[in-house]
């Protein structure tokens, strides 16, 4: 059906929207899961979700129950956040001072290009990574200078520092993930710390790092380095993707900026009790994040034994394998197929590779049957 437009502009719409804007790419939605579950003929809750990282187990049943005693969802939110700032105080043990929520972290992302970057700035990404980073750039008008990752998917330091120095203009913003997404590597400390001396601000996106060993979060670093900013979010550890919770921790010459730029009322009331009761259920969620990790690891075993994959370690609530001898791509749409959906790439730094969310124990069986039979 094509509909006629009832006022024909004397001018071109085009040309007043920003330039940068018209010429960017557009983005391609992931497709909702009724949406997904219909196409593929099955019901919502026979689906094996495994293609998104989010937590199979969903909320704290605390969640519900808050919710839906909750009395004032018709009054605006505190635009400061000072009951939840202070829970995660306790949570992180970083002052509250330093904490600044947001409506997931992909909000914080965006705050800091705007606030960073000028048009022409840079900001310095490390793909393969999350694609949040450059997302965000571009549409504060920005550039992306990407420095590769090796074929472990490790930091490639020098490289970092020659771009800086190297760069025609303003490089303001290195980010970095740690765990990282796709592969699940951590940031040793001390590569962290040699990165730290760059004459940049430093954002490490702590997005999984509940389901990290080793050697943690960095988050208590930042009352004491000027040029550090941690983000987390309650989507993964949690399971509240769908509520949009996270936060960041910044250093304080940093977020007084941001207060005055922050939208007063990002987080919404829901998110925010959510966020609440499930600080007040630590015990419970972290035995959860632990049955994980098991499975995580467990996955991590079994898929190594599959003779057309090779898996690598993880040390979030992912594992990252490439494919060999065939498609990724076809792998792909035969489990979803049956019913099960995981996440493949075919791009430069991530030829034929899929990406599966450690799930429930069922769910791994299922999934490895599948794959054996394939
Ligand atoms: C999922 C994810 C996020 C998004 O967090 P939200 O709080 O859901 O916006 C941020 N960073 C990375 C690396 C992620 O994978």
């Amino acid at each position: 059906m094509t509909r006629q437009p009832i006022h024909k502009s004397p001018f071109a719409i085009r040309n007043l929207i920003r330039p940068d804007v018209v010429r960017m790419e557009s983005y391609t939605p992931v497709k909702p899961f009724e949406v997904l579950s219909a196409e593929l003929g099955r019901a919502p809750d026979s689906i094996i979700k495994l293609d998104a990282n989010e937590n199979p187990y969903g909320p704290s049943p605390r969640v519900a129950e808050t919710l839906s005693r909750f009395p004032w969802y018709h009054i605006y939110p505190d635009p400061q956040q000072n009951e939840l700032r202070d829970a995660l105080a306790v949570y992180t043990g970083v002052p509250a001072d330093y904490i600044l929520p947001g409506h997931g972290a992909d909000e914080l992302l965006d705050y800091l290009c705007r606030l960073f970057l000028t048009p022409d700035d840079a900001i310095i990404n490390c793909p393969p990574t999350f694609g949040m980073y450059s997302f965000d750039a571009l549409l504060s008008g920005g550039r992306v200078i990407d420095v590769w990752r090796d074929e472990d998917f490790r930091l490639d330091v020098e490289g970092i520092e020659k771009a800086v120095a190297r760069a025609s203009g303003r490089t303001p913003l290195l980010f970095i993930t740690s765990p990282n997404n796709p592969d699940g590597s951590l940031i040793p400390h001390d590569i962290l710390r040699r990165l730290l001396e760059l004459p940049l601000i430093v954002v490490v996106d702590e997005a999984y790092i509940e389901f990290a060993d080793g050697e943690g979060s960095v988050a208590g670093w930042v009352p004491e380095t000027p040029n550090l900013v941690v983000l987390r979010t309650f989507s993964k550890w949690a399971g509240l993707a769908g509520l949009r919770l996270g936060y960041g921790i910044f250093p304080l010459e940093i977020i007084q900026h941001l207060w005055k730029f922050k939208q007063p009322y990002n987080v919404n009331v829901a998110a925010t009790a959510a966020g609440l009761a499930s600080l007040q259920d630590l015990p419970f969620l972290q035995e959860r994040v632990t049955a994980l990790k098991t499975e995580r690891d467990r996955l991590f075993r079994e898929l190594q034994k599959i003779s057309y994959l090779a898996p690598l370690p993880s040390q979030a609530n992912f594992v990252l394998c490439r494919v060999r001898g065939r498609a990724a791509k076809d792998l792909h749409s035969e489990l979803a197929g049956q019913g099960i959906l995981v996440r493949y790439y075919d791009k430069p730094g991530l030829q034929n590779c899929i990406r599966i969310s450690a799930g429930i124990l069922e769910q791994t069986e299922q999934l490895l049957e599948n794959l054996k039979k394939l």
